[in-house]
């Protein structure tokens, strides 16, 4: 392989995912230098925080000519769907992660539903719609519940599962009346398949795909599973219910199909596939990709991956991951989100936070998403504010130490939710 000598690499992003990511790659012999653009107080631990907009392409450019950048990894979904890597191939600058014409697998929901029906890839039956009232014809001829999408890149924000014809009628009016912007322009209503969610994580590079780990996540903000949805309010991984026979189902017969598809299209997926997976009766089928690393997963992942990060994603790039294994330490990792008040909605910023280094010597990694330093205090600065993750022998004693971490934390204004990994310790018992 080539690239044996240390190298300087740009991290994208600003999340908790960028400040695991940032963890792993630092840790890397292969790495000379880490500088994380526009990162946060969490990823300065491990690099230097560019203060770049990374919107501006040719921003991005010149940093990574000034600072002599031989690798740049793309954590969030934006700028991959904006056609960052584009622009920085043209530069003749290495980029993990898809190009515009591949993100189009998270960018667009209907592009993935096409390429599902033309490979015959497993995933709900659907329907596209740009007007209303063929949209709402279509909805009261057929069966609810079911589920309406805004086709663009929403933030999670994207999808209703109806349960009555009223609700998905006023999701359609919504999104196709403009609620959205540009992302709900068009609609497609899909079939509402029934059965438990978890994820898949596939390395790949444009022709080969590397299983490259699972996880379940936690969508809606309170105990239970009640309230609304979020980003996440935390994860572990392994996802129990995923058997290795599972597994090779999903590589066989989603993710190997989406590759071949993507490739027989003249637009080849290279980077992180991250398949939604709804596992039914009929088998494992397809929610939807994200072409990147999920956050929180990648705080769950990062630290069972006993390999070195920065070769597996150097092979990617490289179009040759031939023969490569990646390796994970025997141990479950759970974690778990603290927010602010008012998450999912409007949140209260400015808060004062403590105690980070008391919960990491109980044992946890507290990966920093919605940070940042006002003098020398650290203050909530976003809705989703700190990952507390904890490995273990199995998801109870995971979370037992993430909890225990978590206690450590002094920020009397942050939340969590209390009950992350119940489905798996339920299974565990
Ligand atoms: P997505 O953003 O497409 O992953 O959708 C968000 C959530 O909506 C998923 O995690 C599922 O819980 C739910 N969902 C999306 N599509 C379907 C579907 N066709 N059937 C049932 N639930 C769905």
């Amino acid at each position: 392989m080539r690239d044996q000598h240390p190298l300087t690499l740009l991290l994208i992003g600003s999340g908790g995912r960028e400040h695991a990511l940032a963890w792993k790659l630092a840790q890397s012999p292969l790495c000379r230098r880490l500088l994380i653009a526009p990162g946060n107080p969490g990823t300065a631990a491990h690099g230097t925080n560019l203060a770049l907009d990374v919107t501006d392409h040719a921003a991005v450019i010149a940093a990574c000519r000034r600072e002599g950048v031989d690798v740049v990894v793309v954590g969030p979904e934006a700028p991959l769907v904006a056609g960052l890597v584009d622009a920085l191939a043209e530069a003749g600058i290495r980029a993990f992660g898809p190009n515009a014409a591949a993100a189009q697998l998270e960018g667009s929901k209907a592009f993935t539903k096409e390429l599902c029906r033309e490979f015959a890839i497993p995933t709900a039956g659907f329907a596209r719609f740009r007007d209303v009232a063929p949209a709402l014809a279509y909805l009261r001829a057929g069966r609810i519940p079911v589920v309406v999408k805004a086709d663009g890149l929403a933030a999670g924000k994207g999808v209703v599962v109806a349960e009555t014809l009223e609700q998905a009628e006023a999701a359609v009016e919504n999104m196709l009346g403009g609620g959205m912007g540009a992302a709900g322009a068009e609609v497609v209503i899909e079939e509402c398949m029934v059965g438990e969610e978890a994820s898949l994580f596939a390395l790949c590079d444009g022709t080969r795909a590397v299983l490259l780990g699972t996880a379940q996540d936690h969508k809606r903000v309170h105990d239970g599973d009640k309230g609304p949805n979020t980003g996440g309010m935390g994860a572990y991984s392994p996802a129990p219910v995923l058997t290795p026979e599972l597994e090779a189902e999903v590589m066989e017969r989603i993710i190997r199909p989406t590759l071949d598809g993507m490739r027989a299209r003249g637009t080849p997926f290279s980077g992180i596939l991250y398949a939604g997976l709804m596992l039914t009766e009929e088998g494992p089928m397809l929610i939807e990709y994200n072409t990147r690393f999920g956050d929180p997963e990648c705080e769950v992942l990062m630290p069972r991956l006993a390999s070195d990060l920065v070769p597996l994603l150097l092979a990617a790039a490289a179009g040759d991951l031939s023969g490569v294994v990646p390796e994970w330490r025997d141990e479950v990792a759970l974690t778990v989100i603290m927010a602010a008040p008012g998450y999912p909605g409007t949140v209260a910023k400015g808060s004062e936070i403590r105690g980070l280094a008391e919960a990491e010597a109980a044992g946890a990694l507290v990966f920093q998403a919605g940070t940042k330093r006002d003098g020398d205090r650290l203050v909530a600065d976003g809705g989703r504010v700190l990952a507390v993750t904890a490995l273990g022998r199995d998801v109870r004693e995971a979370q037992g130490r993430a909890y225990a971490a978590l206690d450590r934390i002094d920020w009397p204004e942050g939340f969590c939710r209390r009950d992350i990994g119940w489905r798996a310790v339920a299974r565990e018992t």
